[in-house]
């Protein structure tokens, strides 16, 4: 059956902090035409400040996906592109006043909500599907990430991860077309590991962090000081250690919400490959170098080195 490409019925406002700059940010989503692809646009640059999403822009993968295009650059690029890949749509312009999107509850979840309820655009443009020709696999020995990319109908991800915690234990998620991406995956929200967030702050990361926008796993149980000084450095009045690991500033919204939210994250990165494509992602403890990096070879591979799908 013949597919068409999708763009939003109407613009889109949102507001809000980016996670690690801290700063204020307005973001727009606005409907584009047929083969327009999913482009960012730093309005503060200027009225012609695009940088389309694909992997060749990406310059950082440090707890975000940055992309770089000359003096354009845009940070924690992968829920909203997520939410476009999720949703199905093509063609659409991302409008920011500042760096980096903002962070919101740390899921696709508001995107998901403002969208969903007017559906989606059909254009008159087909949707073109890409097939890979062989398979590409990736390992990380530093990590221990894998990326297996095999040649398949349709598209879909199998996720395992692991990170040695006794919280978390080891944790699986898969999707393939037609699963409910809306109320399975987007609701899902970024995390952190309690030791991590020191070092996260020191290092000038996590300045939007305000504990509710981010699930944090305590690993062993810790000191009342160690959690109050923690509450201080996110402007709360107190933060317990729930009994089953985690920070009390959230509710669980899945018993595994993090690695849904971890395939979440590998949907929006993939979308950098700038087209759809049929194949069977299998990953295991995946994090955004890795998976932009093989969304860089797959666009090569569909591509041939050019930069239009
Ligand atoms: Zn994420």
């Amino acid at each position: 059956m013949q597919e068409f490409q999708k763009t939003l019925r109407r613009r889109y406002d949102f507001e809000g902090k980016g996670l690690h700059s801290g700063r204020q940010v307005k973001m727009s989503l606005l409907p584009a035409p047929e083969n327009t692809g999913i482009r960012f646009l730093r309005t503060d640059l200027g009225p012609d400040a695009y940088i389309e999403a694909v992997a060749d822009y990406v310059t950082q993968t440090q707890r975000g996906t940055t992309l770089e295009k000359g003096e354009i650059r845009v940070s924690t690029i992968e829920h909203i592109l997520a939410t476009f890949s999720g949703l199905g749509v093509d063609n659409a312009v991302i409008a920011l006043d500042n760096l980096e999107v903002p962070i919101l509850d740390g899921s696709s979840a508001p995107y998901i909500q403002a969208i969903l309820p007017d559906g989606l655009e059909e254009q008159s443009a087909p949707r073109r599907w890409y097939t890979l020709e062989k398979p590409i696999f990736v390992r990380d020995e530093q990590s221990g990430a894998e990326l297996e990319i095999t040649p398949a109908d349709e598209f879909s991800i199998e996720l395992t991860v692991d990170y040695n915690s006794e919280v978390l234990g080891v944790q699986h998620a898969s999707f393939k077309m037609g699963d409910d991406f809306a109320t399975e995956f987007a609701p899902c929200r970024t995390f952190v590991f309690f030791h991590e967030l020191e070092f996260l702050a020191k290092n000038g990361l996590i300045k939007g962090g305000d504990v509710e926008n981010a699930l944090v796993i305590v690993e062993k149980p810790v000191p009342q000081e160690e959690l109050d000084r923690m509450a201080d450095l996110f402007n709360v009045q107190h933060l317990t250690r729930t009994p089953a690991g985690y920070l009390d500033n959230v509710t669980l919204r899945f018993p595994n919400e993090c690695v849904r939210h971890k395939l979440m994250d590998i949907m929006g990165d993939f979308s950098l490959v700038g087209c759809r494509f049929r194949a069977h992602v299998r990953a295991v403890k995946s994090g955004h170098k890795i998976n932009t990096d093989i969304a860089k070879r797959i666009r090569y591979e569909l591509l041939g080195g050019t930069s239009e799908c």
